[in-house]
């Protein structure tokens, strides 16, 4: 017998969506490394134009008019926004689109929930339960990312805390499972409708109070989370492509709060519950003053030094100084004065930030060094120049316990001989607390926006002229 043409179709959905997966998995390994990263985003981007593609081909698909104005609205905001945004808002626009694919699960976990309390025949428990659990984790993902969007962009307060904030939040999770679990005893339509109403209050109270050098944290987990969501919808609905995908994102997100954690010196469990840092207590007096030097001054400082670090932060995002600040180096460079890049696992504002203004800008891979590799070469570092960057640089870090960064590594510039830091003026980084480093004997403060002062050091070290 020959097999009907829906039959053909949904061969060749399960076709593509391996082919899909295939491609998300070739494009991830890519994206391990700078060189590669590009055309991973292309291979991952074309697996998964193939999976929806693809969908239209499933069997008994319904409401075609309706999903394509959606596709269509979707593609639209996301072409536009995405060839609109500043790349100092990238991280906001991260933290949105994770909320979204957290909201996007979450809205599948509802519809089927309420297509099941329609239906007279109960689906298979561990369908219901990855469908509840699943819709947990995107709601939570959901909410919890417009704060972080929030917070990235400003638009909010670091972070909100009150007495007993640990108890209500863990409450609220009880209540959020405890109504799961009579969702998929009873599929009643005003629990699944409080289930939803909790969960996402409790994704915002879990983030209200994190904050300072928690954040990063917390998005890499929500970003882990969003791909678990997802996977245990695409299990709800048959769909292969989702559970591969959410898998992946859920595995690489994982991993990559591990490390995001292991570099803030967090347990993920203290970000989440502890209100780690800051609980408390006014911070410590910082004593003497902050010191300004001129930029010919910083020329004539790096031109005669045998090692310069460079330690770039969210500051040179804004000022969108990298090419500038390449020139400088190279400038250097050909003085005979050896210079690194030394970069802090949380600079800027979302992973991998200053690697990929550095790459964009030219500078070799092998003259940017991690936290604990260039540590060490401090004490032997004649200049230390420190370009937007604040609190990975604060040694409150070290010395006060009620600081909101207190526990997190630091890159210590304070231990190089001379430090010269360049920002405009006074104002604090993103925990938004003072930085003893600017107080400190060794350190000259060259104010300023980031590209006009790097263009200033070139310049000044151009009419120095000769080499060592
Ligand atoms: P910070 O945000 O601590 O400090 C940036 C500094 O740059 C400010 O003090 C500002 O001072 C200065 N600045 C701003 N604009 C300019 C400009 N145009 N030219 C020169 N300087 C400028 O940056 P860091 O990179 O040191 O630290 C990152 C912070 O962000 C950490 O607290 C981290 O936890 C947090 N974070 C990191 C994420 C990540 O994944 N990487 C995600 C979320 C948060 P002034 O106004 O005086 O110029």
């Amino acid at each position: 017998m020959t097999p009907a043409m829906p039959e053909i179709f949904g061969w060749i959905a399960a076709a593509s969506y391996f082919i899909a997966a295939t491609l998300f998995l070739l494009g991830l390994q890519r994206m391990a490394s700078p060189v590669t990263a590009r055309s991973g985003i292309h291979w991952a981007g074309a697996g998964m134009l193939l999976a929806t593609l693809a969908t239209f081909l499933l069997p008994g698909l319904g409401n075609i008019a309706l999903i394509v104005v959606a596709l269509v609205i979707g593609v639209g905001l996301a072409w536009v926004s995405g060839k609109r945004v500043a790349i100092t808002d990238m991280p906001q626009m991260v933290a949105l689109y994770n909320g979204m694919g957290g909201g996007s699960a979450a809205a599948i976990g509802a519809v089927e929930l309420l297509r099941f309390s329609a239906d007279a025949a109960a689906p298979p428990m561990i369908t219901l339960v990855l469908g509840v659990v699943g819709a947990l984790i995107g709601a939570v993902s959901l909410a919890g990312s417009i704060i972080a969007w929030a917070k990235l962009d400003g638009r909010m307060d670091k972070r909100y805390t009150f007495p007993g904030q640990q108890v209500v939040n863990l409450a609220l999770f009880a209540l959020a499972v405890v109504l799961g679990g009579i969702v998929v005893s009873s599929l009643g339509v005003p629990m699944i409708l409080a289930f939803f109403a909790v969960a996402l209050v409790l994704g915002v109270a879990m983030t209200l109070p994190i904050g300072g050098a928690d954040m990063p944290v917390v998005i890499s987990l929500y970003n882990a989370l969003t791909g678990l969501a997802v996977a245990f919808e695409g299990y709800v609905l048959g769909n292969q492509a989702l559970i591969v995908a959410g898998m992946m994102v859920g595995a690489a997100g994982m991993l990559l709060t591990r490390l995001m954690a292991k570099a803030m010196n967090r347990s993920i469990k203290s970000v989440l519950f502890s209100n780690f840092g800051g609980t408390g207590g006014a911070a410590q007096e910082i004593a003497g003053a902050q010191k300004p030097i001129e930029a010919g001054d910083v020329a004539a400082m790096m031109a005669y030094a045998e090692r310069v670090v460079i330690v770039p932060g969210y500051g040179m995002a804004v000022a969108q100084a990298q090419h500038k600040v390449w020139e400088l180096a190279q400038k250097l460079i050909e003085r005979g004065v050896r210079v690194k890049f030394a970069i802090h696992p949380v600079a800027g504002r979302m992973p991998g930030h200053m690697n990929v203004l550095l790459a964009e800008a030219g500078v070799p891979y092998d003259l940017i060094a991690d936290m604990d590799d260039i540590n060490p070469e401090f004490p032997n570092t004649d200049v230390a120049l420190v370009i937007g960057a604040n609190d990975v640089v604060n040694p409150v870090a070290r010395t006060d316990p009620s600081s909101p960064i207190y526990g997190m590594p630091i890159l210590d510039v304070v231990n190089a001989r001379h430090v010269v830091v360049i920002k405009r003026g006074k104002g604090t980084g993103f925990a938004g607390i003072e930085n003893a480093l600017f107080y400190a004997d060794n350190t000259r403060m060259l104010y300023g926006d980031g590209a006009e002062m790097a263009g200033a050091l070139v310049s000044e070290l151009k009419a120095l002229g000769g080499g060592h």
